[in-house]
């Protein structure tokens, strides 16, 4: 049960008296090309406040283990105990031998370390080649449609060498992966580890079972990792922050490892699944793993948890915390105000072993590239969207909700401070949507101080931004910006709340990329009452928007309803009944809803994807969008020359 209680009623935990040393851990899995920012934040908020604090990215620890000569052996070793064998699995051993001789000087060249070795890797006689491998006939198809040649050509440039030889480095790991899910762990993946155990999954059920089977090599893997870090720090308190639910199963198996070798080392999670998903958390069982589960913007919950454990303050006034009290959860909720934007601190990377990151070359999509590729510094404008409208968004919760603004100098300062310590000046501004006055202010700033950095974001596509600020933007280093277009329909903007016309979409993007800012833009379908003719004609936008230059990248995303949203709170304002929400006392995000229209998106989500592979290959812009579709679909309402009209206008 949520609320507030009573001073008083619960007892403090006592610590030694030894002074608190803090570690926040990474758990897998996350991103490999750079260390996911919760730790960096928090680790530079805590020492910014005198506390002793480090950090440990096990996610990338653990993969560096797997993927090394020593865990090659030890998974071969597993095979040869298993009873069968997929395909993959017998091509890998047939190869092993190849593997082993190639995955260490293959990671050297992932960290940056060998670039050298990409002409090697790119001739395609070094690697062994398993399934993964033949994604690339898609390109040799798409190639012929060119007219023959390199069939990587249009995807890399005639000179991208190191570019091929990373994505063919990538699909070698992906290989790996895959027989580690058919010979290890079937729940294994790269991102998304174990992530049905935990997202929006009403029981803690599943997740108990899988901490309750023996351990395989992952586990023990992490078990060992985790332990070796304890060994290394000596934490008195341990945080792990979950980002998603591909996070959750490994945040439990490290607490598990802590928790049954050193039962007093405090641990409490925390993170943007637990801020989404655990809000209504009711399960005891989780606090055998964690003492504490906390809410929203981690810092003032944790100086209020520092100061109880100091013996400072009484439990009962703790702030935006679960714990475990004679067998029940409770909820406990001093209301203090956050700690304020300005005053967070500046992340910090230190003790993150920065030249180890593996620049991946997965999907060939240029702004997903950014994702995966490179080690970009993270750093937030302003905390939360100062729009917070959008009927799909969680615009109640705090990380939407409450908006804050830093100034430019503050921003300016942090950057500095984290390029003078990281030696790289690389930013990805991690912002919901950052707002165009901090980043006109900001761009003014660094040109002001003269600092040389590159960065990239998400933005609203808004008029705010004129032509002449994508210039400004671009001068002060933006390369690339992203931002919500959603269902390209008026009537579908205007009932989402997005706040933007297709026209002015269209308009602002061109305005970026006249400015060499890559544009990249979010889509949707099967949002509440669209219908098959809006999905058509929505597609024809998006195919003159890349005709016309306006955007370069893209993605489709299927409309998910959740609890916090508007559509999830107030389901009739959109035409749609929400089906009923699986009772239970932990994980609770998506909910399932009826539209009257009963389009079967699925089918239309493959057609869109389809489609919008080719655009961003130049691919099919002058065809009738009607080609994507399997089924047949009514012709697009939209006229031709729309959105050039839109941009002469
Ligand atoms: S979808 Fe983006 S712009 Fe809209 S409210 Fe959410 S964060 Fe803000």
């Amino acid at each position: 049960m949520r609320g507030r209680h009573d001073a008083g009623t619960i007892p403090a935990v006592s610590l030694s008296s030894a002074p608190l040393r803090v570690l926040s851990v990474i758990p897998p899995m996350t991103q490999l090309n750079t260390p996911y920012p919760s730790t960096a934040y928090l680790t530079g908020f805590l020492r910014s406040r005198g506390v002793a604090a480090e950090q440990e990215d096990l996610a990338l620890a653990l993969i560096l283990r797997l993927l090394s000569a020593d865990g090659l052996r030890q998974v071969r070793e597993i095979i040869a105990a298993a009873k069968e064998r997929s395909g993959r699995v017998e091509m890998f051993i047939e190869q092993f031998d190849r593997y082993l001789a190639t995955i260490t000087p293959t990671i050297a060249f992932l960290q940056g370390r060998d670039p050298t070795l990409a002409h090697r890797i790119a001739s395609r006689a070094f690697l062994p080649e398993g399934p993964r491998f033949e994604t690339l006939d898609v390109y040799v198809d798409a190639d012929d449609e060119e007219g023959g040649g390199d069939p990587l050509a249009w995807a890399f440039g005639a000179l991208g060498v190191q570019d091929r030889a990373r994505h063919f480095a990538t699909l070698y790991l992906n290989d790996i992966a895959d027989v580690l899910r058919d010979a290890v762990d079937p729940r294994f993946e790269f991102v998304r580890y174990a992530e049905s155990l935990a997202m929006s999954q009403p029981t803690f059920e599943p997740l108990a079972e899988a901490l309750a089977a023996p351990p395989n090599l992952v586990d023990a893997t992490l078990r060992e990792l985790a332990l070796q870090a304890i060994e290394k720090h000596q934490p008195t308190l341990v945080l792990i922050s979950v980002p998603f639910p591909g996070a959750v199963y490994a945040a439990f198996r490290i607490a598990q490892a802590i928790k049954a070798a050193h039962p007093n080392i405090v641990t409490a999670l925390g993170g943007g699944y637990v801020n989404t998903e655990l809000r209504e958390l009711a399960e005891p069982r989780v606090f055998d793993y964690f003492d504490y589960v906390t809410l929203d913007a981690g810092e003032r919950p944790l100086l209020a948890l520092l100061e109880h454990l100091r013996g400072e303050r009484s439990a009962s006034r703790l702030v935006r915390s679960f714990v475990r009290r004679d067998g029940a959860v409770r909820y406990i909720n001093l209301v203090e105000p956050d700690v304020p934007f300005e005053d967070v601190g500046t992340p910090t990377w230190d003790g993150l072993p920065l030249q180890k990151y593996l620049s991946l070359l997965d999907m060939l999509n240029p702004m997903h590239r950014l994702w995966s590729d490179g080690r970009w510094n993270k750093l937030t404008v302003a905390h939360g969207c100062y729009w917070k409208k959008c009927s799909f968004c969680d615009v109640g919760l705090d990380y939407i909700g409450r908006y804050e603004t830093a100034s430019a100098e503050v921003l300016a300062d942090r950057i500095d401070a984290i390029v003078a310590e990281t030696g790289q000046t690389g930013f990805h501004f991690v912002d919901e949507a950052a707002p165009p006055k901090s980043l006109k202010a900001l761009a003014a700033e660094l040109q002001r101080r003269g600092t040389a950095i590159s960065w990239w974001g998400n933005i609203r596509f808004e008029k705010t931004f004129t032509p002449e600020l994508c210039q400004q933007l671009a001068d002060s280093g933006c390369i690339a910006i992203s931002g919500g277009l959603e269902v390209a329909s008026d009537r579908l903007l205007a009932l989402m709340k997005k706040g933007v016309s297709v026209d002015q979409v269209a308009r602002v993007t061109k305005g970026f990329a006249d400015a060499g800012i890559l544009v990249h833009a979010y889509l949707m379908y099967g949002f509440p009452t669209q219908t098959l003719q809006d999905t058509v004609d929505a597609l024809e936008y998006v195919r003159q928007l890349f005709a016309a230059g306006c955007i370069q990248s893209g993605y489709f995303h299927r409309f998910a309803c959740t609890v916090h949203s508007p559509v999830g709170k107030h389901p009739e304002q959109y035409g749609v009944t929400l089906k009923p929400l699986p009772q239970g006392p932990f994980a609770k995000n998506d909910i399932g809803f009826v539209d009257p229209t009963g389009v079967d998106h699925a089918p239309l989500g493959v057609a869109l994807n389809k489609a919008l592979y080719n655009y961003m290959h130049g691919l099919g812009l002058e065809d009738d969008v009607r080609r994507w579709f399997s089924g047949r679909v009514p012709k697009p309402r939209v006229h031709p020359e729309r959105i050039a009209r839109a941009l002469s206008g």
